[in-house]
């Protein structure tokens, strides 16, 4: 049997571990296992030196009302969701190789510390994943790559199950959906809260959480994510410019195997 395929099933039986185990058990499992890098498939590196030079961190910020009629607030991410970076999460998240999470970690902390507000802030809230993909997984991608920057977070939302509706729907659709998806928890009451999150499509998952947060009595102030859909790819109507003063280029960036909606939950 080849080694991949032997690597291809050890993973599988990993997916059978208990999820709370499993985290800890895929991190165990990178530092012993001979991986492929997650850019471009070159052997026995996570993530190659080119590739992990393409996730260094390339901030982008844009404005968003998270509300009706609310100020906008400012949302920064460090990377485009392209490329590299869109196979390195996709690769964290989907194969649940946890180890991408360290090379990728600095682009959400360049987010957060471009997208702290002046005013300051006493939460860091990430986003939670899915309920049934945080189960699947055994852990939330966004919680991952904060440990990983090193930012303290609180567990400030729980996500509540959705239902399948959610995946594969029109932004139109998306946006009004009036099923909540989080429920804020009691220790955010009076909170001025940054929220942050792996990816950024559309914004309406900040929004949902942001809901959530403001029923809950807290306010978000600013948003930061590890990634952004770049506007011209996809549904995302989100008008992001580069913190160094270009804005993105047409074309710039789009990833090869083209724009799949659904991926950030
Ligand atoms: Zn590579």
């Amino acid at each position: 049997m080849p080694a991949a395929h032997l690597i291809s099933a050890a993973r599988g039986a990993l997916a059978t571990v208990l999820p709370a185990a499993r985290g800890a058990l895929a991190d165990a499992w990178a530092l012993v296992a001979p991986v492929d890098c997650a850019g471009c498939g070159a052997p026995d590196r996570a993530l190659c030196p080119a590739c992990t030079h393409a996730v260094q961190p390339s901030p982008r910020h844009a404005l968003l009302a998270l509300h009706d009629g609310a100020p906008p607030v400012p949302v920064v991410a460090g990377l485009a969701y392209t490329g590299v970076a869109r196979a390195a999460l996709l690769a964290l998240k989907g194969d649940g190789r946890t180890e991408l999470a360290r090379p990728l970690a600095g682009a959400l902390r360049t987010a957060v510390e471009r997208a702290w507000p002046p005013g300051g802030a006493e939460l860091l809230v990430p986003v939670p994943g899915s309920r049934t993909g945080t189960a699947a997984r055994g852990f939330g991608p966004a919680v991952l790559l904060a440990r990983r920057a090193g930012l303290a977070t609180t567990a400030g939302l729980r996500a509540v199950d959705a239902g399948p509706q959610q995946k594969g729907r029109g932004l139109a659709a998306r946006l009004a959906a009036e099923h909540p998806r989080f429920v804020a928890r009691p220790r955010v009451r009076g909170a001025r809260v940054v929220l942050i999150d792996d990816v950024i499509t559309s914004g309406a998952t900040l929004r949902a959480a942001a809901r959530a947060l403001r029923a809950g009595g807290a306010e978000v102030v600013a948003c930061a994510a590890l990634a952004a859909t770049p506007r011209r790819v996809g549904p995302s109507s989100i008008p992001w410019r580069s913190i160094a003063g270009n804005d993105e280029r047409p074309g710039d960036n789009v990833a090869r195997e083209g724009y799949r909606e659904g991926k950030e939950a």
